[in-house]
């Protein structure tokens, strides 16, 4: 099974729905459908009005974060994962690096993933190094790190999905080689199934994916599917991308 996720990140108003539509209407008639599924992160304002249209669909709607707290609190302007699930998102993206800038840690992290889990929400944890720590050549201490301070053996791991989104490739139109992400994918699962034993979680790619690229990247079996930005903001492009995916 592999994923295609829509990060439109702070994009969208309720007529954007559009956008849904027309992806619902090609994954319906897709011959491959079967074999993937689609999710999509609106804005949190969103995210009722989506999941409401979309209930026996099998497009799935997403949040891009959620607060470390389980249910209320006196956080203003916070929205928990029992908020979130309670309005008909089924994952929720959790450490993607616009909300580690902005400051998230580790042990805020592992609170989001606790308690968005204890919400039946999925987790899609997101992970990857900056430019700098590429270029020292710590990728893979970073990882090894942004992984172990977070998951834990007693998470659900057929509940979470890894996403690794090199941040400097993020918005920028450059990504890794072909070698570069085989490696880093086999590393990420090795890393996975030292916590999880046996079968690692699905492990994801994110960073520029487009219609183009993604021939390079289908080569790559360890990856388990993408997290798209950019692209995903239009129907066209992202259904592009899993059109090139399975041609
Ligand atoms: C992202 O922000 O999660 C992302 C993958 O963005 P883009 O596809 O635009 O690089």
């Amino acid at each position: 099974m592999k994923y295609f996720i829509g990060n439109w990140k702070m994009f969208g108003v309720p007529k954007s729905i559009n956008i849904l539509n027309k992806i619902n209407s090609f994954y319906s008639k897709d011959k491959n459908r079967k074999k993937y599924g689609v999710i999509i992160t609106p804005p949190y304002t969103l995210i009722e009005s989506y999941a409401k249209f979309f209930k026996n669909k099998k497009i799935y709607i997403g949040s891009q974060n959620c607060y470390q707290k389980d249910q209320f609190s006196s956080n203003t302007a916070a929205i928990s994962p029992y908020m979130i699930s309670k309005v008909g998102a089924k994952y929720t993206l959790v450490g993607h690096s616009d909300n580690r800038d902005e400051g998230d840690t580790n042990e805020m992290l592992k609170n989001k993933v606790q308690f968005a889990l204890k919400n039946n929400l999925k987790v899609v944890f997101c992970i990857g190094e900056n430019k700098k720590e590429k270029k020292n050549k710590k990728t893979f201490s970073v990882l090894r790190n942004q992984i172990l301070k977070v998951l834990e053996k007693k998470f659900n791991k057929n509940k979470i999905i890894v996403a690794y989104e090199p941040i400097w490739s993020i918005g920028t139109g450059k990504i890794p080689t072909r070698v570069e992400l085989e490696k880093t994918t086999t590393f990420i699962k090795k890393v996975l199934r030292s916590i999880f034993k046996k079968k690692s979680p699905a492990v994801l790619y994110g960073g520029s994916v487009d219609g183009k690229n993604i021939e390079m990247f289908k080569k790559i079996k360890e990856i388990d599917g993408f997290l798209i930005g950019g692209a995903s903001k239009s129907s066209k492009k992202f259904i592009d991308i899993i059109k090139n995916y399975y041609r």
